[in-house]
């Protein structure tokens, strides 16, 4: 288990990796607004956890269970994303997400991939949704 915060780096590393050839430490320090010694020290955390390979001032390479876990990381934030912006949520979706994230069961992340899912696949269900809320806010 990652604590949160490491989480989060892997988030940003996985992020980082679909565009980029080489992952850097001064690239995730200014994306988290982390100072360098704590992203080091970060990342040998993730190292010795085996999700990523990275020596001092070295590239970081994603290992496969890095690749693993980092992409369910990317996914479950846009999922949590995509469901405040469903539910009609007026948060910033971004920061809503950040904050849910970590603190959320699978079981919970499960329930809300399925919802979005039968959202998705009944639109008419959305629909109904939103003039229910659009009548709320008359009301
Ligand atoms: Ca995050």
């Amino acid at each position: 288990m990652l604590t949160p915060s490491l989480e989060d780096y892997l988030e940003e590393i996985y992020r980082f990796s679909l565009s980029l050839d080489t992952v850097r430490v001064t690239d995730i320090s200014k994306r988290l607004k982390v100072a360098l010694p704590s992203v080091t020290k970060a990342l040998y955390k993730l190292r010795d956890e085996s999700y990523i390979n990275y020596e001092r001032y070295g590239e970081i390479q994603l290992t496969n269970k890095g690749k693993e876990f980092g992409c369910y990381l990317v996914t479950r934030n846009q999922l949590l994303q995509e469901f405040l912006s469903l539910i009609g949520s007026k948060c910033s979706f971004a920061a809503e997400a950040e904050a849910m994230e970590h603190y959320l069961s699978t079981a919970t992340i499960d329930a809300i991939k399925t919802l979005v899912e039968f959202m998705r696949s009944n639109p008419s269900c959305l629909n109904a949704y939103n003039t229910f809320i659009n009548i709320k806010k008359i009301e």
